[in-house]
């Protein structure tokens, strides 16, 4: 690359759509990945057997970012799909999030009355936190509330986050509310699909421009340094142009402060030799079991293949660093927010260089609204004078 004007630090969706739109407004683009692939933690890849993988965990795209919808509508069609989750209780198989069909399964005869004061209490079609349910003062309905809180959220938020429900960011469990409706999708957004060729070939045309070259297997400390006076350089020499970070910033500084906590996942994958392996895209393992879910890609994919299936189990841990270990999560409660400042702090005194993305900016951000900021932050710097 003879010229450059911009570098991204990561291949997923944070780099790729920043990097595409700085790519499109006439910018030469570097793209760094440390990984041997692009794609970030969305990459998907045919296994031994040829079923297609999520590699990091399972990724069903949802959005009601028309703008989102119509930037990715550009690299992929779409294979119309929509999750749908079960909690496995004691062997009884009930929709996630909990819903009035949920309530049918779990209370029989009762669930009639329940469902009118559910109602009455907060109205058709409402999403009610599970921790808001529980503060309800009807005893009917708080017995309701430990039901969904003990079968549902306690074990399987234990499993994931090393904590309950009431220690971990209210807003975590709220992404999966008690629902007052029969609807038994997991996601409500108008837009919602899989990348009908899978999300690698998405990736591989959006970075696909003149203006982008990727360099994989190099890590951002392969050519970027920063030095104390608040100057960047790339490749060793003095450079200007927008920056944009999209792994975990502590890496960047040198955890100078501490690690910033994460939770990282072991994925155990098997293939087995029948057509379909469990009824639904996901099946949550709440009361019991090591692992948290149990997720059959080829519902996902829409692969056609007879007589063999692999699924996949999900094992939540604390992320110690340990080579090889990806942080996935971040912990967040104030005192890890403030240890991130100091590095958000920190990075603000470069200013051209630019922390984009659920890792940099230690948030839990889906891939649409990880799309929605690169396509906000690419505007701001093509907009900003050289
Ligand atoms: P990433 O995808 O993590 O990409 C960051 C990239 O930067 C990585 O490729 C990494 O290797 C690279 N990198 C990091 N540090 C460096 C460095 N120092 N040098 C060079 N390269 C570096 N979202 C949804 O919308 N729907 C879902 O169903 C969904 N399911 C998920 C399931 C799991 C298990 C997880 C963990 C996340 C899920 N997400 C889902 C969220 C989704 O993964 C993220 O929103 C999205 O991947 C974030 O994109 P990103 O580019 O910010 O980060
Ligand atoms: N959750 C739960 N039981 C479930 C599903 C979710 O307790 O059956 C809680 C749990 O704390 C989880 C959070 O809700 O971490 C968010 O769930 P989501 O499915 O959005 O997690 P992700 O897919 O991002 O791992």
């Amino acid at each position: 690359m003879s010229q450059l004007d911009a570098l991204v630090i990561g291949a997923g969706f944070a780099g790729a759509t920043v990097a595409r739109k700085l790519a499109e407004a006439g910018k030469q683009v570097l793209v760094v990945e440390r990984r041997d692939h692009i794609g970030g933690n969305a990459y998907d890849c045919l296994d031994d057997e040829g079923v297609l993988i999520h590699k990091y965990g399972p990724h069903i795209f949802h959005t009601g970012h028309k703008e989102v919808y119509d930037f990715l509508s550009r690299f992929t069609a779409w294979r119309d799909y929509s999750h749908r989750v079960v909690a496995n209780v004691y062997g009884q198989l009930m929709p996630v999030p909990f819903n009035l069909t949920s309530l049918d399964i779990a209370y029989e005869q009762r669930s009639a009355a329940l469902a009118e004061k559910l109602l009455a209490a907060y109205g058709p079609e409402r999403k009610v936190t599970i921790l808001e349910l529980r503060q309800s003062d009807d005893p009917e309905l708080a017995e309701l509330a430990d039901y969904v809180y003990e079968n549902i959220f306690k074990t399987y938020t234990m499993k994931q986050w090393g904590q309950t429900p009431e220690e971990i960011d209210p807003a975590t469990t709220a992404r999966v509310p008690v629902f007052l409706s029969r609807d038994d999708r997991y996601f409500q957004d108008l837009y919602q699909g899989m990348p009908l060729e899978g999300y690698a070939a998405l990736f591989e045309r959006l970075l696909d421009h003149p203006n982008i070259e990727v360099r994989l297997n190099t890590d951002a400390a392969d050519v970027l340094t920063l030095t104390q006076v608040g100057t960047t350089l790339v490749n060793g020499e003095p450079f200007k142009g927008p920056i944009v970070y999209t792994g975990a910033v502590d890496g960047l500084f040198d955890r100078r402060f501490g690690r910033l906590p994460y939770r990282t996942l072991d994925f155990v994958f098997e293939t087995h030799p029948v057509e379909w392996y469990q009824t639904h895209g996901t099946v949550n393992y709440t009361v019991d079991q090591p692992f948290t879910r149990i997720t059959e890609f080829k519902h996902l994919t829409g692969q056609v293949l007879p007589k063999k299936t692999t699924i996949m189990k999900e094992f939540s841990k604390e992320f110690t660093g340990e080579d090889g270990q990806i942080p996935y999560y971040a912990v967040i409660n104030p005192e890890n927010k403030a240890l991130y400042g100091q590095y958000a702090a920190l990075a603000a005194e470069y200013p051209n260089l630019h922390l984009l993305g659920r890792l940099a900016e230690y948030q839990y951000y889906n891939m649409d609204a990880i799309v929605k900021r690169a396509l906000e932050l690419a505007d701001r710097l093509s907009s900003a004078k050289d």
